[in-house]
C-alpha cells in the first residue's frame, strides 16, 4: 500500500528564523538571543550565532534541503514575525523580542520557489493596511500573527477594517492559539480561538494554529469552541503544527475520529520546533518505529498524523489566491 499523496503537501506553518544583518530588516533582542530557544535551535541546526550571514544561509539551505528530501511535502509557507507597536502605531523596539521582516521573507521566497511567503503585519501599525497591500502585490501567501507576543487583541472591534482588508485581498490569516512559551507573552487569553471570530465575520479565511490546543499539557478547553467555529464558518481552518509536542499532543489524540474537522485540518510542522514520534504509539508499535526512524521533520509529522488516521484531507494550496 502506498502512502499517497506523494509529495503534494504544503506545510502551512514553518518559521524562517534569521539573525539581524545590516540589510535584512530583522531584529533580535539580547535577551532572546541568549535565551534557551535561540541557543537550542542554533545548536541543533549548527548555526554560528557570531556570524549572522552564515547562520541565515545555513538555516535556509537546511530548510530547502529538508523540503527537497521530503517524500510528502514539496513547499512550506515560511513565516515572518512582526513586532510590538505602541499607541502611536510605531514599532516599539524595546518591547519587541524578535522581528523577521516581510522584505526578508518575500526576498527569500522569490529565490526559492519551494518557500511561500507568510508575511506578518501587526494590526496596530499605523501603516497596517498599506503594508498588507504592498505584501499582497509582492505575492504574499498569508498573514501570520502571534497576538500574545505582538500584544494586541484580535477580538478588539477596532481591528475589523484590518480583517476586511485581508478578506478583500484574499490573504488568509494564520494566528497562533494557546500559551506561548518561546516568547514573552503579556495577556495569554488573546491566544483563544474565539478572539478570531470578528475576522471570520468580516469574511477573512482564518487558520487557527496548533489545532486550537492550549499548550498546557492538561485539558483542552478550546476543543468545543473549535468545533462550533468549524460548523459556523466555512472559512475556518486549523493547522496541525506543533501537535506532536508533549504540551500539545493531547489535542492531537482528541482530533482522532473528529470527522467534521478533517476537511479543515491543514498540514503544518512549526519547523524548526522538533517533531516528536511518540504520539504515533497510539497507532501501534510499527507506526511508532516508522515515525521514529524517519529523521526528516516534514515526513515524520506526516507519518505521526497517518498513524493516528489524521492524514491531511485539506491542503493550503487550495487557499491560495488565484
Ligand atoms: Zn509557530
Amino acid at each position: 500500500m502506498s502512502d499517497a499523496p506523494s509529495k503534494t503537501l504544503t506545510d502551512a506553518h514553518c518559521h524562517l528564523a534569521a539573525l539581524p544583518t545590516k540589510d535584512n530588516g530583522c531584529l533580535l533582542s539580547t535577551r532572546m538571543k541568549n535565551g534557551l530557544v535561540a541557543r537550542t535551535v542554533a545548536l541543533r541546526l549548527g548555526l554560528p550565532m557570531d556570524d549572522p550571514e552564515e547562520a541565515n544561509r545555513r538555516y535556509r539551505a537546511r530548510l530547502a534541503s529538508s523540503l527537497a528530501a521530503s517524500a510528502y511535502v514539496s513547499r512550506a509557507v515560511t513565516l515572518a514575525m512582526d513586532g510590538v507597536y505602541g499607541a502611536d502605531g510605531r514599532l516599539d523596539e524595546a518591547r519587541t523580542d524578535f522581528l523577521i521582516s516581510n522584505d526578508y521573507v518575500l526576498a527569500i521566497a522569490e529565490e526559492n520557489k519551494s518557500f511561500l511567503p507568510g508575511v506578518s503585519v501587526n494590526p496596530n501599525r499605523r501603516d497596517a493596511l498599506d503594508e498588507l497591500g504592498r505584501c499582497a502585490a509582492r505575492g504574499a501567501a498569508l498573514v501570520k500573527l502571534l497576538p500574545n507576543a505582538q500584544v494586541f487583541d484580535p477580538g478588539d472591534p477596532k481591528h475589523r477594517p484590518f480583517w476586511r482588508e485581508l478578506a478583500k485581498l484574499g490573504l488568509p490569516l494564520l494566528s497562533h492559539i494557546g500559551f506561548e512559551f518561546s516568547l514573552i507573552g503579556q495577556d495569554q487569553s488573546v491566544g483563544n480561538p474565539e478572539r478570531l471570530i470578528p475576522a471570520l465575520e468580516e469574511g477573512a479565511t482564518v487558520i487557527a494554529a496548533h489545532g486550537c490546543s492550549r499548550g498546557l499539557v492538561l485539558g483542552e478547553p478550546h476543543f468545543q469552541t473549535m468545533l462550533d467555529m468549524v460548523r459556523k464558518f466555512p472559512r475556518f481552518y486549523v493547522d496541525s503544527s506543533a501537535l506532536t509536542l508533549p504540551n500539545r499532543f493531547g489535542m492531537l489524540l482528541k482530533l482522532r475520529g473528529c470527522a467534521e474537522l478533517r476537511p479543515r485540518l491543514l498540514f503544518g510542522t512549526d519547523y524548526p520546533l522538533p517533531v516528536w514520534a511518540f504520539p504515533a504509539l497510539a497507532g501501534g508499535p510499527g507506526a511508532y518505529l516508522r515515525a521514529k526512524r524517519t529523521a526528516n521533520p516534514f515526513d515524520r509529522q506526516f507519518l505521526v498524523q497517518k498513524a493516528l488516521g489524521l492524514e491531511p484531507a485539506a491542503d493550503f494550496a487550495s487557499l491560495l489566491r488565484k
